[in-house]
C-alpha cells in the first residue's frame, strides 16, 4: 500500500492528515469572508485574500448526494461510488466512498483510509474516502 503523503503520487489526494487514527482533510479558511475552501488553496476566489488560514475538517459529514461510476481508466476497478459530502465547517467535498452500495442521501459519513486506484507497478493507493 502507498501512503500519498509519502509517495507524492497524487498531490491534490494527499491534502490530509491523520490525528489518533482519524483521517482529516486539510483545507483553508478565509479570514475575511470565513470561506472553507478544499483542496488548501492561495487565495480567496470570493474575495482575493491571499492570507488564507490552513484549517483541518472534521472526520466526517453529511452526504450531499451519489454517483456510481461504471466505467473508468483501467486502475479504478468499477463499479465505485463517488459522494459529495458536506462538511461541518460548510464546504462540500468529493471523495470516493468505501463500500459498494451507495449511501443515502443526508447519511452521516465519517472519514477513513481505504484502498483506491491501483498504479501500473500493482501497488493500491491508500486515500481518503467516506463511509
Ligand atoms: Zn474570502
Amino acid at each position: 500500500m502507498v501512503n500519498l503523503d509519502e509517495a507524492g503520487v497524487l498531490p491534490r489526494a494527499a491534502n490530509f492528515v491523520i490525528e489518533d487514527g482519524r483521517v482529516h482533510l486539510r483545507a483553508s479558511r478565509c479570514p475575511s469572508c470565513g470561506a472553507a475552501l478544499y483542496p488548501p488553496r492561495e487565495i480567496c476566489p470570493a474575495d482575493g485574500t491571499d492570507s488564507l488560514e490552513d484549517i483541518l475538517l472534521a472526520n466526517g459529514g453529511t452526504v450531499y448526494t451519489f454517483t456510481v461510476a461504471r466505467q473508468s481508466t483501467p486502475e479504478f476497478r468499477t463499479p465505485y461510488v463517488l459522494v459529495y459530502v458536506d462538511f461541518p465547517e460548510n464546504v462540500r467535498v468529493l471523495l470516493p466512498y468505501d463500500g459498494s452500495e451507495p449511501p443515502a442521501i443526508g447519511a452521516k459519513v465519517e472519514i477513513v483510509m481505504a484502498d483506491g486506484p491501483r498504479l501500473e507497478n500493482d501497488e493500491l493507493v491508500s486515500m481518503p474516502h467516506a463511509k
